[in-house]
């Protein structure tokens, strides 16, 4: 009697460069198939970063643009967030012993108060 032998598949794990996504021969601890790929990776990768943190200036830009125009001078920093406000993203930051916090996302910025957040413009041409 012929005996039956159950099919397997036997996937093995092939590495692949981050990059390119071709197999590497290599087992070692290579990430990428060549410096240029590790270079095309990173800049791609830096790229994006710039690219989100651009965004992310101009849209807290817009937010505090629009609660400027509609007057709403002193606002709590949640609604801020609640906004979409990034307040680890800004422009220009000043600070001081005796002087409370302001944060700038090009010309709109907040005064961080306690309680709430007042909404500043700056004039460009004075600064
Ligand atoms: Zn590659």
């Amino acid at each position: 009697m012929k005996e039956e032998i159950e099919p397997q598949i036997v996937v093995e794990s092939q590495k692949v460069c981050k990059n390119c996504l071709k197999p590497m021969e290599e087992k070692g601890k290579a990430k990428f198939c060549s410096k240029g790929c590790k270079g095309l990776y990173n800049r791609k990768t830096n790229d994006e970063y710039i690219d989100n943190t651009i965004k992310t200036l101009l849209s807290n830009r817009d937010i505090l643009k629009n609660d400027f125009k509609n007057k709403k001078k002193v606002i709590t920093k949640e609604s801020l967030i609640k906004d979409g406000f990034d307040f680890n993203c800004y422009t220009k930051y000043s600070s001081g012993l005796f002087a409370t916090t302001k944060i700038y996302c090009f010309e709109y910025g907040v005064e961080l108060l306690e309680p709430g957040v007042k909404i500043l413009k700056l004039d460009i041409n004075k600064t």
